[in-house]
């Protein structure tokens, strides 16, 4: 969601929804789901499924042509989501989801993207929809997204190309040699698709590992090189998903904090719009509570997995998350009828055990929808905003001193 607000549309013309909730599809997806969060809090605290989700991932295949360090997807056979699927899934929603993420595997994998991402927006009419690449097949990323922000004008496209390090490093971290220059090639693509396409975000997603970690800074500042729109980090976390879960990954907390310290260092900028600021908050917000995560504590928010998001694996199984891999049904058991899966005995059950259990991980994804929800949100952008002010009144020029005096 940080990269999301930071250059939201928010508008669509999906003739689905345009009689339905004609007015409010208009306001910017976040406020759909802060207006809900009462409900959505008593749905957590209950197990019931009145609320629909409002963050969609679906990962679309499982192959991955990438052998990385930090994940052993490629390990499971290559299922795919039928474009049947992708077509119904949003036939029980009353209001258009906020969010799609379309992942794998490597979604690019597929010859079909276009058409499956197509289905999915048309059925779920989320605002905003992001779609990771490790960035191996450019020219695929250059048709299949020309395509779509073409198709779908106005909605927020972003897609995060995943580099974790430059040139070698980065190869050996992804297990395939090349992949490094093939990454900075879609970023190019990108790039040039984006002057076009103002509903077009190019971002660079890297992963903090514990293979990483000590270098950040320097990778932080190549990357920042390469133009991205934005440069998002996640902490290397296990997750049932990613098949990683017996691997030891996460990095040390102190190499991290200086990680995400630098990282906030190089793309605060000064002159920031009202909202890339409120952004940039929240994604300190999320470090700070990954950092406590590290050191053994807790996230510190509740979850909503399962709540208010959901996770659409390829085999059409639905999972509250893909960390937990806690499963709420099959959408072929219920005629791929997401809505009364959603209020299934099994996914009130699931949606309790959260609740319950007060279940925490850093989640990137899952941690921008439980801010959004979390009443104590406004209050902590709200400080972190004065201290950032304070920075900057004490930074301000004064005659007859030197940026350095200062
Ligand atoms: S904290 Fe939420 S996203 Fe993370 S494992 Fe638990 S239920 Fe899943």
């Amino acid at each position: 969601m940080g990269q999301i607000l930071a250059r939201s549309e928010g508008t669509s013309a999906a003739a689905k929804w345009s009689g339905i909730d004609g007015a409010s599809y208009y306001t910017p997806g976040v406020l759909d789901l802060v207006r809900n969060a009462p409900l959505y809090h008593l749905q957590r605290q209950l197990g019931t499924g009145w609320c629909l989700p409002w963050a969609f991932t679906v990962s679309v295949l499982s192959g991955c042509n990438a052998r990385c360090r930090t994940c052993h997807i490629h390990r499971l056979p290559d299922r795919r989501l039928s474009l049947e699927a992708c077509a119904r899934l949003g036939r029980g929603l009353r209001r258009p989801a906020g969010w799609l993420t379309v992942s794998g595997g490597e979604p690019f994998l597929r010859d079909d993207l276009a058409a499956v991402v197509e289905r999915l927006v048309e059925g779920l009419g989320p605002r905003l929809i992001n779609i990771p690449t490790n960035g191996s097949f450019p020219e695929a990323v250059q048709r299949v997204v020309g395509q779509l922000v073409h198709r779908f004008p106005r909605r927020q496209f972003i897609v995060n190309v995943s580099l974790d390090g430059v040139g070698d490093e980065h190869d050996a971290l992804r297990g395939l040699p090349g992949s490094y220059d093939r990454a900075c090639e879609t970023l190019a693509v990108l790039r040039a698709l984006a002057e076009r396409r103002p509903n077009l975000v190019v971002g660079i997603h890297s992963v903090i590992s514990r293979f990483n970690v000590e270098r950040f800074p320097a990778i932080c500042d190549a990357l920042l090189a390469l133009g991205p729109d934005s440069l998002v980090a996640e902490v290397a976390e296990n997750r049932a998903e990613l098949v990683n879960e017996t691997l030891a990954i996460a990095p040390d907390p102190e190499p991290f904090a200086r990680a995400v310290a630098h990282l906030e260092r190089r793309t605060r900028r000064r002159t920031a719009p009202r909202l890339a600021r409120l952004v940039r908050w929240l994604r300190r917000t999320y470090h700070d509570d990954v950092l406590r995560w590290l050191e053994g504590g807790s996230m510190g928010r509740s979850c909503f997995a399962g709540t208010a998001s959901c996770h659409v694996m390829p085999d059409g199984t639905v999972l509250a998350c893909g960390v937990r891999g806690a499963v709420l049904g099959q959408l072929e058991a219920f005629d791929y009828d997401l809505a009364a899966l959603w209020r299934g005995p099994q996914a009130r059950r699931v949606r309790r055990q959260i609740a319950a259990e007060r279940c925490s991980c850093p989640l990137a994804n899952q941690a921008y929808v439980n801010a959004a929800l979390d009443p104590r949100t406004p209050l902590r952008l709200l400080r972190l905003g004065l201290a950032d002010r304070w920075r900057e009144w004490q930074r301000r020029p004064v005659p007859g001193t030197t940026e350095r005096d200062r």
